[in-house]
């Protein structure tokens, strides 16, 4: 979004990004003013929300309401958020999964299961953040281009809203994930290419048009810091703790890094006790460029051509790939690949254990999970927590040949016992 700087701050309203108070550039430290900005005008580095935080207590945040507001002092929105119209996404269920546990070999773990939210993704997290930002900076258009979840997320928020929504997506994504999109807008745009090339349209159109706030690309920095929602009710859920290790699954990174960073900020603001935490990418082997690097030992990301189920994480190119290396070198942890029959096994997994229906995005984390216990790269003993970040509704096609009806029978006993299904 081009905005005219000048005019940009006779428009701005005061606290209009909470807390926040610049751009920072997460490689040279530059900072800039609060705007639709993404790359720091210095080093072309990605741009960061940075704070002067007040002192914020426990009891403030369980005063809030059951979503990601309660959290809004850490987040660039203003005060009054919950006067604006949007999803209410967050405060999502910390399930214990001791049955799961139990398969994997685990002590202890939990399932955050993100596939409640409004249009069932974490999306909803991260679209109601660049909502307020776009709203904020008087966007005209609300868009994104997206894998899939982002699109649903985008469409719903920008009709709550009341704003004009448009989003791109691969034209071979899943029909579901499409269908949740054009239920919600009339500008669902599908593009012969993969995420990539949609993602390569998106800065061009940003960088053209006037007054379009593309969540993932020119408003990103705000975008982000959605995700940071999810490490803080993790640790809040935990009765105000930091768990041991936690498996996030890998797309573009960002949601892995803000979690890091969540974590970081409630030591420094003294709502949990420091420790030491460990944190596990997941990707699927189909695009692995993190994985590859982190096995490779090496700093670059080299990009790859997607090819796999897990279409919500087929970003070939991810933008915080390097720092999702960062994040995970540097606590201890790992980024790890598994394969499409993984995926699928790991889907039926979780259902059949938890009662959860994930999509392959989740299924990826499950599947992770599982090797990098087998592997010793995930200690047993310690307490572990997996986001199941989507749900399995929106990937059907995945484990279609994979689950089905046992048997088909006439409506009468003698049939149900011929089936071989009473009970002797
Ligand atoms: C977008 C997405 C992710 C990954 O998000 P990034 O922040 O880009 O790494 C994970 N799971 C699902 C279901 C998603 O839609
Ligand atoms: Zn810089």
């Amino acid at each position: 979004m081009s905005v005219d700087t000048a005019e940009q701050k006779k428009t701005l309203r005061d606290g209009a990004f909470g807390n926040a108070t610049a751009l920072a550039c997460r490689e040279c430290g530059h900072k800039i003013e609060l705007g639709p900005h993404y790359a720091c005008p210095e080093c072309f580095g990605p741009l960061e929300v940075a704070y002067d935080f007040p002192t914020v207590t426990r009891a403030e945040i369980e005063a809030g309401p059951a979503n990601i507001w309660r959290y809004k002092a850490l987040l660039p929105v203003p005060a009054d958020i919950e006067q604006s119209p949007n999803t209410e996404p967050g405060f999502t269920r910390l399930l214990e999964a001791d049955n799961l546990a139990r398969e994997l070999g685990l002590t202890k773990l939990w399932v955050k299961d993100d596939s409640t939210n409004p249009t069932n993704s974490f999306k909803d997290r991260v679209v109601a953040c660049a909502l307020s930002a776009a709203t904020e900076l008087g966007a005209k258009v609300f868009a994104c281009p997206s894998t899939g979840n982002l699109a649903n997320a985008v469409a719903a928020a920008g009709a709550r809203a009341g704003i004009k929504t448009v989003v791109f997506i691969p034209s071979n994504l899943e029909q579901p994930k499409q269908i949740n999109s054009a239920i919600f807008t009339d500008n669902l745009i599908a593009v012969d290419g993969n995420y990539d090339d949609v993602n390569k349209l998106a800065q061009e159109i940003a960088a053209e048009e006037d007054g379009w706030a593309f969540v993932n690309v020119n408003v990103r920095p705000f975008y982000a810091e959605g995700s940071k929602t999810l490490g803080y009710e993790i640790a809040e859920q935990l009765g105000w703790r930091i768990p041991d290790q936690i498996v996030i699954p890998v797309a573009s990174g960002s949601q892995l890094t803000k979690v890091d960073k969540a974590f970081q900020e409630l030591i420094k603001l003294g709502l949990v006790e420091d420790k030491a935490y460990r944190i596990f990418g997941a990707q699927a082997t189909g695009c692995n460029p993190v994985a590859t690097a982190f096995k490779a030992g090496v700093d670059a990301i080299r990009p790859v051509k997607p090819d796999t189920i897990a279409k919500s994480l087929a970003i070939g190119n991810p933008a915080d790939g390097i720092y999702v290396l960062d994040s995970t070198r540097r606590t201890g942890g790992a980024v790890e690949e598994v394969t499409d029959d993984e995926i699928r096994q790991a889907i039926v997994l979780l259902a059949r254990t938890e009662g959860i229906f994930t999509e392959t995005a989740g299924g990826t984390t499950v599947a992770v999970t599982k090797k990098l216990v087998e592997t010793g790269q995930l200690d047993p003993t310690l307490e572990t927590v997996l986001i199941n970040t989507g749900h399995g509704l929106k990937t059907l096609d995945a484990i279609s040949g994979l689950v089905s009806p046992r048997a088909t029978i006439a409506p009468s006993y003698d049939a149900f016992e011929a089936a071989g299904l009473a009970q002797d």
